[in-house]
């Protein structure tokens, strides 16, 4: 094996991502099992460090604390074209959860813009009848005031009253609006 027994925790220091393959057997179902010097049942990991990918080994469960230093390697070194393509296989399989990774949050960032895009769409058609609504008013308005100040545009003179003014009625006859 090319590495001490430090091997483990050199593992997963120098590895960015989880084990590229998930595991067959948990770490403590694996039988029979393997103690530490406390009697606690080891668990069995697999290495994913460039010198021995894809071994297993064994470590206590209580290293991290430091309470306990016991590793075993399981399978023995493979030869060097074996530990090549594991190697390759990781970093592609690593290459592509980042990927996986970076597509899903593009993903998201465009479902939110679009939710976005969908709100300000949605405000902008109630500001566009608010205004259609207001702009009906104005001109309601408009013609209103319109006929205020010059009521006598409206007004609709009877062809009987015309012909009387044309003929021989008093000169002095005015009409207004709205009588
Ligand atoms: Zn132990």
């Amino acid at each position: 094996m090319a590495s001490s027994r430090s091997e483990g925790s050199s593992a997963s220091s120098r590895c960015t991502s989880a084990s590229p393959i998930p595991y067959r057997v948990g770490l403590l179902e694996y039988e029979p099992a393997v103690v530490c010097r406390y009697s606690n049942k080891a668990a069995r990991w697999i290495s994913w460090i460039p010198d021995n990918p894809g071994c297993r080994y064994f470590k206590c469960v209580n290293a991290r604390s430091g309470c306990c230093d016991y590793f075993a390697w399981v399978d023995g070194p493979s030869n060097s074209f074996v530990r090549e393509v594991l190697n390759d296989l990781r970093d592609e399989v690593w290459k592509l959860r980042r990927e996986k990774g970076d597509f899903s949050a593009a993903v998201e960032e465009g479902r939110c813009a679009q939710s976005e895009l969908v709100l300000a769409r949605n405000e902008l058609a109630t500001s566009r009848k608010v205004v259609g609504e207001k702009e009906a008013v104005v001109g309601v308005l408009k013609d209103r005031n319109s006929r205020l100040k010059f009521p006598w545009c409206s007004m609709r003179i009877d062809p009987g009253v015309l012909a009387f003014l044309d003929g021989a009625g008093p000169a002095d006859v005015f009409f207004f609006a709205g009588s």
